[in-house]
């Protein structure tokens, strides 16, 4: 029977948003088609087995949050999240986890580092905090273009390295620096965005392409998704898309 095995980094702190709810989207997807679902929560100290997951989970977090998981973050799970990236598994990031999924967040003097799986950087901004519904454009399959609905709310602003890619382009709301006009980053099967929400039950189709990519399954049972559509229509319209 096929499995998607699924490593959650911190989940009782970085839960903002109810960003745990993407585990249980997941879960369901998965049940719902009789494919096995394990979740393995990974918390301060705990080593963790590159290849026993498919699938690895950081939520978002206030800045006291991700300062307190950060420094065990980078002491005892980069290299093994360096070797899960390598071979393929999926990453997933969102908000205060995909600011940890690059090299530092910056908060004026203080730098909180990250475990630098994207080459990208955060700096807290004084400015007003980046707040509210996002729809943002993205191809993760070659001319499958689709719309990711979601809620953003962070006073970082992440900034993209030369050489990596947003993982879309903003339709309505701020993105990444709230001037780029670009949302998340997206290498390979690592994947960060500011989306909560939570972000899955909104994008039901994204859930998926986690599954698929996470797996390597090549196509997954249709289900019945009258409600996830209606959720997704109706994070579109909220904001303004
Ligand atoms: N603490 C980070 C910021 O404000 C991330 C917030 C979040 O995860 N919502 O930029």
């Amino acid at each position: 029977m096929p499995r998607l095995r699924v490593c959650a980094l911190y989940p009782d702190l970085m839960n903002i948003y109810a960003d745990r709810g993407n585990l249980l989207v997941l879960r369901r997807r998965c049940e719902w088609r009789g494919i096995g679902f394990e979740l393995t929560p990974a918390g301060f100290g705990e080593e963790i087995d590159p290849a026993a997951h498919d699938l690895f989970y950081l939520g978002g977090g206030q800045d006291r949050d991700q300062r307190l998981c950060a420094e065990d973050l980078v002491a005892t799970k980069r290299d093994v999240l360096h070797a899960a990236a390598d071979r393929g598994a999926a990453i997933l990031g969102v908000c205060g986890g995909y600011q940890l999924l690059g090299h530092a967040y910056e908060l004026g003097a203080e730098e909180i580092r990250g475990v630098g799986l994207v080459d990208l950087r955060t700096v807290r901004s004084d400015e007003p905090r980046l707040i509210g519904n996002v729809a943002v454009e993205v191809e993760l399959e070659p001319g499958d273009r689709r719309v990711l609905a979601g809620f953003e709310n962070h006073a970082g602003r992440t900034h993209l390295g030369p050489g990596e890619q947003p993982l879309g382009r903003v339709l309505a709301g701020h993105g990444t620096t709230g001037a780029s006009g670009f949302e998340g980053v997206r290498r390979g099967n690592v994947v960060g965005t500011y989306l909560h929400g939570p972000l899955l039950p909104k994008n039901a189709w994204f859930a998926d392409w986690l599954i698929r990519t996470a797996t390597g399954l090549d196509e997954l049972a249709p289900l019945d998704d009258a409600l996830e559509t209606a959720a997704h229509t109706l994070a579109r319209q909220v904001a303004g898309r």
